[in-house]
């Protein structure tokens, strides 16, 4: 058996062999050191290998499941090696003779099909990346739900790609040196990736004579999708999952959207990591898993083109005016199962009897909304219908056939209706009938052997048997009991007998049972086989339901949530009035807070100057105009009262600071890269916001690169823009280009305190409050004070533009206050001995912090 291990391990070496021996999977060698530690299960020894212990763990197969989830999750990938032959078949071989094995699947991050092993609302991409001759191709599949994508992708576009995707998986050729994530790279043969095999493999896959039929496929394109095929058969053995036939995306169709811009702006994963506090998280009201994994896909893809967006705005415009129909279709939503994930399982001969009855229930429910919906609707929620339709024999005919309420595996049997199949149907009334008159027997043994407690019973090793207690054995054991009731067992308390019609009984039950177990599996198999027949059908008709599904849930947003239909044109315009940052606002509303609506004109003038205090809601507002944008052309209703944006190609953010310290990036080099980027490619359709940018660096170098940067933007890439910057100086630049316009935050002062009123106006802020602020965020009186005296001099001195005078005359020391009061706290006495004047800006917050944690 060792040497069968390990000639199978030697075949995947890269992956933990999951060894079945029976009821379990057994790990063995290094494989069962890693997995005991990852899994927190014992790790045992099982005989001798070159003279030391074996070390060896296993894990139950009936619970196999959630041990694959936390091995995948924490990196493995898992080889499940199964039992190819009944045990029994080995030893007709000879005594010494092992079982058949073979590994008949590979379990990778990217391959999964198991509903335990998804999420049920994302995506699970496998993608694969390839350059030949300077072109470069990306392909990915979800084999959970069939789709197949492919697009010319050069390499600087492969970052964006992947942020967009987030694919769990990621295939380059083996040894290609690509600066990519670890963590979700596959090297895969290089053979696998090369064009012209790779072609043929695709076509053979989709069974057509050439590409063509699908479009036009680049070098590259093609060598991705053939490496993605290779792979699945690689890891599925054989057993193919279905893929649509592939779809080629182009940039030119979608927003162009970066990763350091998808991240800043929380689109689908908030930066604190996580789904909650993102875009997605707050706007996601869909009612199934499929009108879930749309939205996420349509807002990671807002789209360019007019008419598609027009067309999908028409839809949730349809859905809003008619409320009764969006409540009842989304009643009827509820009810609807992941149709795509439950086809595809049946593909690849993994479903059970509950994924046949989630497509009966799917089509159910598509046959209940194409019912409702009606005539009265535009072009896209009219083709939705037309695709709900017609599989009304398949569903007739699994309802025919299946139980209301099937169990998970088909292995047990009990899911086939009654009245389906007239042999099923007797081979269970024998096996049931078997089963009463065994029930009966239990009396006619008690009246013939006089043993009142007699009892008939049931075990998987004896079968059926009689049982008596261990009183009774002597006289069940001598004449003339005894030549009736043949010994089976003797236990500590109890004696187990047969007799010979018990036993002749138990065979017929058995052959009953076995051979109704048999014609279920059948049954399975047909209908399997008539879904899989039906399978493009039954596809279109998942979409369906999710293009229905995202339609009513974005106008039930809409609704609820007061957004406003988006007027889009192919101009140049981006007016909003009453904008609102639908997170902010939702996590405002939780502590009863209002938000304050604003506007925002990049008509008249294309380039917005934002000055404005710390706090104030600089970022909020120009996050909730990019947000805004992206929400319109991925189909939305939008937060604000009006809005009109001439469509957007690009959209760079550049906000706050982002560190990126492990690749070994200071704060002000990330804000440099991203910067250029912006200023390298964004275009006259692009938008872009930029925070406070120059920040990582001494006053006047920032200053000056903010300058500049503004200067670029209003001249040669003539984007629409809004620039929020705490350099007032800057302000005076918006007099000198044509297209530029400054807008503050308005805050009011109050008895020395700052009020923040979110209200974004016309002009410059007059000041920055960051004294204020200071003492809002609870920096001590004493620091507070001393900070306005030195800012009190510090204007003077520019008032008279001698500034060097002005620092040399800084009264350093004297600190003009009351003698220093005796210490009453722990606080008050810690900041005796702090002497604000030697402290860098670092030691101020450190001691800020060191304050709060005193508190
Ligand atoms: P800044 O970028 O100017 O430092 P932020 O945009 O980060 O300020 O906003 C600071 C806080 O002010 C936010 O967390 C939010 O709670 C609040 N805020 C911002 N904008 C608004 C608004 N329009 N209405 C109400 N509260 C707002």
């Amino acid at each position: 058996m060792m040497a069968q291990y390990l000639e199978i391990k030697a075949d995947h070496p890269d992956a933990l062999l999951f060894y079945r021996m029976g009821d379990f999977y057994e790990m063995f060698f290094d494989d069962a050191v890693a997995a005991a530690e990852a899994l927190d299960i014992a790790l045992t020894k099982r005989g001798k290998h070159q003279g030391t212990d074996i070390p060896m763990c296993g894990v139950p197969v009936h619970s196999a499941e959630s041990y694959l989830l936390t091995l995948i999750r924490k990196g493995f990938r898992v080889a499940v090696c199964e039992q190819m032959e009944d045990p029994a078949e080995a030893k007709k071989r000879g005594s010494k003779a092992v079982v058949r094995r073979e590994v008949v699947r590979l379990v990778t991050p990217g391959t999964l099909t198991e509903e335990s092993l998804l999420e049920a609302r994302r995506h699970n991409y496998l993608a694969a990346f390839v350059e030949i001759r300077g072109e470069g191709g990306l392909a990915w599949c979800d084999i959970s739900t069939g789709a197949l994508r492919v697009m010319a992708c050069p390499f600087v576009r492969l970052g964006p790609e992947l942020a967009r995707l987030s694919p769990r998986e990621v295939l380059v050729p083996e040894g290609a040196e690509l600066a990519l994530p670890e963590e979700v790279v596959t090297e895969h043969n290089r053979l696998a990736f090369d064009s012209e095999a790779a072609r043929g493999r695709v076509e053979r896959f989709f069974d057509v004579a050439s590409l063509d039929a699908f479009g036009q496929f680049s070098r590259a394109e093609v060598a991705a999708m053939g490496a993605l095929i290779d792979y699945l058969d690689l890891t599925q053995k054989g057993r193919l999952p279905l893929l649509r036939p592939p779809v080629q995306e182009s940039e030119a169709q979608t927003v162009r959207i970066d990763a350091a811009t998808r991240r800043n702006l929380e689109l689908s994963q908030a930066l604190a990591g996580g789904r909650a506090g993102s875009l997605l998280a707050v706007i996601d009201r869909t009612v199934t898993a499929g009108g879930g994994r749309l939205l996420e896909r349509r807002l990671g893809a807002p789209s360019r083109r007019i008419e598609v967006v027009t067309g999908r705005l028409d839809a949730v415009s349809d859905l809003v005016a008619d409320e009764l129909l969006r409540v009842d279709l989304r009643e009827a939503l509820r009810r609807a199962p992941d149709l795509d994930r439950a086809l595809s399982r049946l593909a690849l001969d993994r479903g059970g009897p509950r994924d046949l009855a989630a497509v009966r229930t799917g089509l159910e429910v598509a046959a209940r909304i194409e019912a409702r919906m009606g005539s009265e609707l535009s072009a896209g929620l009219l083709e939705a219908r037309r695709n709900l339709c017609g599989l009304s024999g398949l569903r007739e005919m699994l309802d025919a056939a299946l139980v209301a309420e099937p169990p998970l595996l088909a292995r047990d049997g009990g899911f086939v209706a009654a009245g389906h199949l007239a042999e099923l149907d007797e081979a269970q009334a024998l096996r049931d009938e078997g089963r009463s008159v065994v029930a009966g027997m239990q009396v006619e043994f008690a009246e013939a052997t006089g043993i009142g407690s007699l009892k008939v019973k049931h075990n998987n090793v004896l079968g059926y048997f009689i049982e008596v207690t261990a009183t009774h054995a002597e006289k069940m054991l001598s004449p003339p009991l005894s030549e009736t009731f043949i010994h089976r067992q003797t236990t500590a308390n109890a004696v187990r007998f047969t007799t010979v019609e018990l036993s002749s009984l138990e065979t017929k039950i058995l052959n009953a049972g076995a051979r109704a177990i048999e014609l279920e599996k059948e049954v399975f198999a047909e209908l399997r086989q008539q879904v899989i027949a039906k399978a493009a059908e039954v596809g279109q008709v998942a979409r369906a339901l999710a293009e229905v599904d995202l339609a009513a849930a974005l106008a039930d947003l809409a609704v609820g949530e007061n957004w406003v239909r988006p007027v889009l044109d192919e101009g140049r315009a981006f007016t909003v009035k009453g904008g609102r940052h639908p997170v902010v606002e939702a996590a405002l509303k939780g502590a009863g807070e209002p938000f304050v609506a604003n506007d925002c004109d990049l008509t008249a003038h294309r380039l917005q100057l934002l000055t404005g205090p710390n706090m104030a809601g600089k970022s909020t507002f120009l996050r909730q105009n990019a947000l805004i944008a992206i929400l319109a052309q991925m189909g939305s209703y939008v937060p604000a009262r009006k809005a009109e944006i001439g469509l957007v190609s690009q959209i760079f953010s550049r906000v706050g600071a982002s560190d990126d310290l492990a690749r070994g990036r200071s704060t002000f080099m990330v804000e440099m890269v991203e910067t250029a980027a912006i200023l390298n490619q964004a275009d006259d359709r692009a938008l872009v916001i930029l925070d406070e940018i120059g920040r990582g660096t001494a006053t006047y170098d920032g200053l000056s690169i903010a300058w500049a940067t503004l200067e670029h933007l209003h001249d040669v890439n003539r984007c629409r823009a809004i620039f929020a910057t705490h350099y007032h100086e800057l302000t005076a630049l918006a007099a000198e280009l044509a297209e530029a316009e400054n807008l503050t935050v308005a805050v009011k002062e109050w008895q020395g305190d700052v009020v923040f009123l979110h209200e974004v106006r016309k002009g410059a802020a007059d000041r920055s409050y960051g004294v204020q602020v200071a003492k809002l965020a609870g920096l001590p009186e004493a620091v507070v004070a001393r900070a306005r005296a030195v800012l009190e001099r510090l204007e003077e001195g520019e008032r008279g533009k001698d500034r060097r005078v002005l620092i040399d005359d800084l009264p350093l020391f004297s600190v003009p206050s009351a003698p220093a009061p005796t210490a009453h706290s722990e606080v008050e006495a810690f900041l005796q001995d702090v002497n604000p004047d030697e402290m860098t800006a670092r030691e101020a917050l450190d001691l800020i912090y060191e304050l709060k944690g005193r508190l």
